[in-house]
């Protein structure tokens, strides 16, 4: 056997074999089953341009949803994978909380796919990332998985230590766009020994799920200091209006 195929042979290995839903065997990289892949709620079609939420109709256009007018974005433009229901919520929280590193192999593809219709040119993709003492307790940052995921399929320059959450946040869990947002001022910066490598460059911040934006607009304010080229966003799963 080759270098090349014996490599080839463990980037296969990596991909789940199994349906990250329901177990059945599977072959490719899609990482579900047919059946699972259509009971999954995965976004296509119109969507907002700022933050990815599925829109009615068809346009030629960019369309921007009622949140994105109401709370204008700091960053160019979102896209997800997935509406933030159903089987979507399970592989997050497998993703999350059960050591499913799996998942997040599988988004690779996935957030490939989303993000394609905004792919900057060069880009350099980040995490949002996670406090230190968050990161000890969990072990690991889902975000950091599905970013390297995401750079593995694209071949995109991945720099998961460029982004820095700097102060501890409580649970942002039913707070609101104004309560996150004063929660998460100055929680992240970037690392001042690296953050000329961003100068200049697109970058794209990834994240599992995005509720009300307030984290990726901190985050793209602390990428928006450094002088980059532009900050768009690629997430696993959208939250729908009636979160
Ligand atoms: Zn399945
Ligand atoms: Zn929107």
């Amino acid at each position: 056997m080759s270098w090349r195929s014996s490599i080839q042979t463990v980037v296969q290995t990596l991909y789940p074999t199994s349906c990250l839903l329901c177990g059945t065997t599977v072959e490719g990289t899609s990482g579900l089953c047919g059946k699972c892949w259509l009971h999954s709620p995965f976004i296509a079609g119109l969507t907002c341009n700022s933050c990815g939420t599925p829109l009615p109709g068809q346009s030629l256009e960019d369309e921007t949803c009622d949140d994105c007018l109401t709370t204008p974005r700091p960053w160019s433009a979102a896209r997800a994978c997935l509406v933030y229901e159903q089987n979507a919520r399970r592989l997050i929280w497998d993703l999350k909380y059960s050591d499913r590193a799996e998942i997040a192999t599988a988004a690779g593809g996935w957030l490939h796919a989303a993000l394609r219709p905004i792919l900057p040119e060069n880009p350099i993709i980040m995490p949002i990332p996670l406090h230190w003492t968050r990161l000890l307790k969990r072990k690991y940052n889902q975000s950091a998985l599905l970013s390297k995921a995401l750079s593995d399929v694209g071949k995109f320059e991945h720099q998961p230590e460029l982004l820095k959450r700097i102060k501890r946040t409580p649970s942002l869990v039913g707070l609101d766009y104004e309560e996150r947002q004063s929660c998460l001022k100055g929680a992240m910066r970037m690392s001042p020994t690296k953050a000329k490598i961003a100068k200049g460059r697109n970058i794209v911040l990834v994240d599992d799920v995005m509720t009300t934006g307030a984290t990726l607009a901190a985050a793209t304010e602390a990428c928006l200091t450094q002088d980059v080229g532009s900050v768009s966003a690629v997430f696993l799963a959208r939250t729908s209006k009636n979160d």
